[in-house]
């Protein structure tokens, strides 16, 4: 059997004769999908991913994936024809194989963890995908390798689905940019609490969406998709994420305002983060949408810190004027807001530390749970809490993904 060939009856035939050798930056990447710890528990999102290719064909500017991710890959990049991951983030996209016998085994290994070794913000939940978009459309210049790889991954995103609600108990979050998921909403639906299902968007104003996530649907139509689902029974959140300078107050009340009329369960909420290549990569769509990147704020090192901490201010205000004080869970970056700098800028630096404590400590919210801030029922009550308040500036540096 050569590597390529699925396991599974019912997959899509697809020629993968060595897809290596193509050099093809969209296509098939050598590894098959499976489930993985993760060690990104500072966000409550999750304690297990799914990603079905290595890279994005969304690239969004701001994405910090490829610091964190794909970077690491460069050299089995580079047959695929990617000489800089991180510089050419949104130009591949590779779809994971389907191997039905290994994605099983990787997913009963994660099932086998005791719940007190896992993080108590993690929710036993595997999240659907945190270093791409698992429901993306896959553009290929072949117009009939686009049909088949859309197929593919299709089927594939269907039967992990299928195999992780009928022979685990661990729950599922999933997050995307685009549309897709309405496709399956009925096997969405048949997860019950044990699923979420979210979309993050930066804003409501097209002209911004277009700097920083401009290859997705506008933000309206994904909250509809949100407002769909949420008719159909599936439970919903938004990541409100990130915020960049362009956003003023107005622009963050109308989009918290709509965020707000989807009823999600969490808010989650991040300033932009400035890591590996995506400043570069925001002033060059700049340049091509010819508006001001508003990036030179990052190279002030006591501005960075000023700056996350306004804009996550502001959010935290006008959540509460539209309502959905209970339901923010904000992000504050360790490295930024945790420094020294941050401390330095100030005016009450025991203040600025039970804030961030009360923002990282948080765990989100699960549908089954009944109260925010409780343990969930399937014995993650037991999990080891997320930051212990002795250890205010000495937090390692998270190397989250952004989602
Ligand atoms: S932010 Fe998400 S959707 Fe956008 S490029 Fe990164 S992984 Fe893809």
């Amino acid at each position: 059997m050569r590597p390529s060939d699925p396991v599974g009856a019912g997959c899509p035939v697809l020629d993968l004769s060595c897809p290596i050798w193509r050099g093809e930056r969209v296509d098939i990447w050598k590894q098959s999908l499976v489930v993985a710890q993760t060690g990104f528990h500072f966000k409550s999102l999750c304690d297990f991913t799914v990603n079905p290719f290595m890279g994005c064909g969304h690239g969004c500017p701001f994405c910090y994936v490829p610091e964190v991710s794909a970077a690491k890959q460069k050299s089995a990049l580079e047959p695929y024809g990617v000489r800089d991951p991180d510089a050419e983030w949104g130009q591949y996209a590779l779809l994971r194989m389907w191997d039905e016998k290994e994605f099983r085994q990787s997913l009963m290994k994660m099932c086998r963890i005791p719940p007190g070794k896992l993080m108590q913000g993690g929710h036993r939940a595997i999240m659907l995908s945190s270093t791409t978009d698992a429901y993306q459309h896959i553009r290929h210049p072949d117009s009939e390798r686009a049909k088949e790889l859309n197929a593919y991954r299709a089927y594939m995103v269907c039967k992990a689905l299928e195999i992780i609600r009928d022979e685990s108990d661990l729950r599922v979050r999933i997050q995307s940019r685009f549309t897709l998921a309405e496709n399956d909403l009925e096997l969405l639906v048949s997860y019950g609490p044990r699923l979420l299902l979210g979309t993050s968007i930066v804003t409501l104003d097209r002209s911004i969406g277009q700097l920083y996530e401009p290859h997705v649907p506008d933000a309206e139509r994904r909250l509809e998709m949100l407002r769909k689902a949420s008719a159909a029974g599936v439970n919903v959140y938004v990541a409100f994420a990130p915020v960049p300078p362009h956003c003023d107050e107005a622009d963050v009340r109308r989009t918290l305002q709509a965020i707000a009329q989807v009823k999600p369960c969490t808010v989650f909420c991040e300033s932009l983060n400035v890591r590996g290549g995506n400043l570069e990569r925001i002033r060059k769509r700049a340049a091509e949408l010819v508006v001001d990147s508003r990036m030179d704020l990052f190279e002030n090192a006591a501005e960075v810190p000023a700056y996350s901490l306004r804009t996550l201010k502001m959010v935290e205000r006008v959540a509460a004027e539209v309502g959905l004080a209970e339901r923010l869970h904000l992000w504050p970056d360790k490295e930024v807001l945790g420094g020294k700098t941050a401390y330095a800028g100030v005016a009450d630096p025991a203040e600025h530390a039970a804030w961030l404590l009360k923002w990282w400590n948080r765990v989100s919210e699960w549908p089954e749970t009944t109260s925010a801030h409780q343990a969930s029922p399937c014995g993650s009550d037991t999990a080891t809490s997320i930051i212990p308040a002795t250890t205010l500036d000495t937090v390692p540096i998270v190397t989250a993904t952004t989602i």
